[in-house]
């Protein structure tokens, strides 16, 4: 079974992403009521009996809203760091499983790998997902690309990046200056630019597909992001990822990704160059 996901509902009321590879199911983050997210999942043929996990990225309700019901009426287990467990009670001992920091699980066939971020949020990650063929990296909700996150996602197949903002609308928006100063400081969410910023540092030949999330409703259009986005692509030249534009209200189109061929040892070298270049 090749890795395979597929965004069940991406921005700030509510983020799911339903991953398949290494013989398992699993979810990243349930930001929706357990009820909407079945239904979601059956939107694409998917059931929620045969979805294993749930791994949390982070404590905020757009990432957690559904864990409880999830766990103890459907029996998933639910992985989160002590930081973002804290912020979930009510969730069994035994469906209760420790995701580190910044470290490893292995779920089937899948190696689930945490890198810490730069979010509000208490021992908030990112993911790397690999099914030993190909992997997927999932970064959102991070206030800046640190080195170590550029690090840790190089060399993906498949990557769904945060393009929260566009940053004129931000200023000139409805959000009280705190907010938008939350927002767009080191602990807040990274704005169109600063996502095209980050997948240039990951971008690479192998890349086969990029998916733009986490807009704000608010602060942003689709439209905008995209065009962030494929500025960027045109500026690179040669072939493209596949890009797709993730949404709040409706279920995305499934993504597998081919098994890839492994990396020369320059694109590793490259990547470990723009990885400096960031610091
Ligand atoms: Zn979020
Ligand atoms: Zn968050």
């Amino acid at each position: 079974m090749a890795l395979t996901y597929c965004v069940l509902a991406s921005g700030s009321s509510g983020n799911c992403l339903w991953v398949r590879g290494g013989g398992v199911q699993v979810l990243v983050d349930c930001g929706l009521s357990a009820r909407m997210t079945g239904r979601r999942l059956e939107e694409r043929g998917g059931r929620l009996e045969d979805v294993s996990a749930v791994v949390c990225t982070h404590g905020h309700s757009d990432h957690v809203m559904g864990a409880r019901v999830l766990a103890k009426r459907h029996g998933l287990d639910i992985y989160a760091t002590h930081g973002t467990a804290s912020a979930i009670p009510g969730i069994p001992n035994e469906r209760s499983r420790l995701l580190p920091c910044d470290g490893e699980v292995r779920l089937g066939g899948l190696t689930i790998r945490s890198v810490p971020t730069s979010h509000d949020a208490p021992q908030a990650v990112a993911l790397r997902i690999d099914d030993g063929e190909s992997s997927l990296g999932v970064v959102t909700d991070l206030g800046v690309a640190t080195a170590t996150v550029v690090e840790a996602f190089a060399g993906l197949d498949g990557l769904l990046v945060e393009t929260n903002h566009d940053v004129r609308m931000l200023q000139e928006g409805p959000y009280p200056e705190p907010l938008k100063r939350r927002i767009r400081g080191r602990w807040g969410h990274l704005s169109n630019e600063q996502g095209a910023e980050l997948l240039a540092a990951l971008l690479h030949d192998g890349l086969q597909h990029v998916t733009i999330g986490h807009i704000s409703e608010h602060n942003n259009t689709p439209d905008l992001a995209r065009a962030a986005i494929e500025k960027l692509l045109a500026a690179r030249g040669g072939q493209p990822p596949k890009l797709a534009v993730a949404v709040q209200h409706r279920v995305g189109e499934p993504v597998t990704l081919a098994p890839r061929a492994s990396a020369t040892p320059s694109l590793r070298q490259a990547s470990r160059q723009l990885a400096f270049a960031f610091r």
